[in-house]
Formats: structure tokens, sequence, C-alpha cells
């Protein structure tokens, strides 16, 4: 398979205090730079902590990003942050369309690919998650599940913008379940994404794949050794310095 550089990249949802973030950041930020720069590694974290994370990983081999954006650029949107308010503060990425906020603030596809493009438009890159739940997966609808909620977002990019974006592929039953999906079962549904993404343009082979749901010290060789997994999103395991290292040492 071609060489595509690896990804690792912490989500600490509603997680940290000032005082226990610090000293997360700063053995991250220790563990990347020992690591250095042959994989990407990012940590998203609180919409507040942002300006923590520059001033402690400020030119640091670690990246830091939000977990959400409003697909506006400004306005009367009480409570929401925009991709450029979050730029003035470094970030570099942003998750969009976790199946938390699609599942607890009924996001729809369509708004998750807006808030992919208002990102791209802001220089931030988004991190575009999909996945099915364990009904989708068990009524044998996986592929039409994921393949629809990509396509949305594919619809409303350029190949150009298109070519920017990385996508998670997070099953929901694996989030945060302790039960992630075998190596095997995540490769199938890479290898589905990327020739869905293919089937845009050629180019497009080339996005970052990530896999995400319970990866673990244990299970990450295993799932970045395949063809089509290029690196992971990090939920539970981030918020562990040890954790997030020994994962991102696999990578
Ligand atoms: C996530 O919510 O993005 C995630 C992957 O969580 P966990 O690693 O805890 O399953």
């Amino acid at each position: 398979s071609e060489q595509r550089v690896k990804w690792v990249i912490g989500n600490w949802k509603m997680h940290g205090r000032l005082a226990e973030n610090a000293a997360l950041l700063q053995a991250v930020a220790d563990g990347a730079s020992a690591i250095g720069n042959s994989i990407r590694m990012a940590v998203c974290v609180p919409t507040p902590y942002l300006a923590q994370a520059q001033a402690l990983l400020s030119g640091k081999p670690l990246a830091w990003g939000v977990q959400d954006i409003s697909p506006y650029t400004h306005g009367a949107y009480t409570g929401e942050v925009a991709a450029e308010m979050a730029g003035e503060f470094g970030a570099t990425l942003a998750i969009v369309g976790h199946s938390e906020r699609r599942a607890y603030h009924a996001e729809s596809s369509e708004l998750v690919a807006a808030k992919a493009r208002r990102a791209l438009e802001a220089d931030l890159t988004p991190i575009v998650c999909i996945g099915e739940t364990l009904d989708e997966r068990e009524a044998g609808t996986t592929e039409s599940v994921v393949g629809a909620q990509l396509d949305a977002v594919l619809k409303l990019l350029s190949v150009e913008e298109a070519g920017r974006i990385v996508v998670a592929y997070e099953p929901v039953w694996a989030i945060g379940t302790g039960r992630s999906a075998t190596a095997e079962q995540a490769q199938e549904v890479h290898a589905f994404l990327r020739a869905r993404l293919a089937q845009k343009d050629a180019s497009l082979t080339r996005v970052p794949l990530l896999y995400g749901g319970s990866v673990k010290p244990e299970n990450a060789l295993a799932l970045f050794g395949q063809a089509d997994i290029d690196g992971g999103l990090i939920g539970g395991a981030s918020l562990k310095s040890e954790d997030f290292l020994a994962i991102c040492e696999q990578a």
C-alpha cells in the first residue's frame, strides 16, 4: 500500500481542569518530542482550554484542536464557537460530526458537512467522524450508513477541499464501551471508505482514515498495522499520558 503518514489524535471530550491539564499536556508534549515528527500527534481539548494548550504546546510536535465548531462565521448563535476563534488560539484541527454530537445534539450529516467546509475555510483540518450503531451493523447496513455519512461531506466539498479532510471511522458500539472493532472489521470498513473517496477523485485515496473506538495500548498495533488504517482517534485513553503515548508509539 502507499505510504501515508500516521496520525494519533486525542479527544478529551468534557474532561480536564487547568491543573490536571498542565501535567497531561506537558507529559504528552515531552513524549511527542521523543517520538519526533515521524507521526502526527494532536489533542482536541475543551474549548476553554485552547489558550492553555497554546501556552504549553507552541513549538512542540503536538498540535491541538477543538471538538466541534459552528457552521457559521459569526452571528446570533449563543454558545457557539466559530472556527476562526479556535484558530486565534492556535488550533489547527476541529472534530466535526462526533457520534456524541450526532446523538445528543441531533446533528445531521448535512450540518456536519457544513461544519467541515467551514473548518476548511478557516484553515482548520476537519476530523470528520462517521460510524454505524450496533443495530445498523447487525442489520447489515454498515456500508450504506457510513457511505451516506461520507457522501454528504463529499457532496459539499470540492476535490481540493476534500483532499484536506481527515476521516475518522468510529463505530458507535465501540466508543467508550471497551469493545473495539477487531482489526479485520475496521480494515473492511476503511477499505470501503477509501474506495468511496476514490470514486469522487483518484487523489482522495490519500485522505487519512483513522479508526476510533476503544483504542488502547493493547490493540493499537493490530489496528494500525492494517493497510487502510492511518492511525487513531483516541477518547478515554488520551486522558492518561502513558496510555496515549504507548498508543502513539505503535503508529
Ligand atoms: C471517541 O469518542 O472519539 C473515542 C474513540 O472514544 P474511546 O476511545 O473512549 O472509545
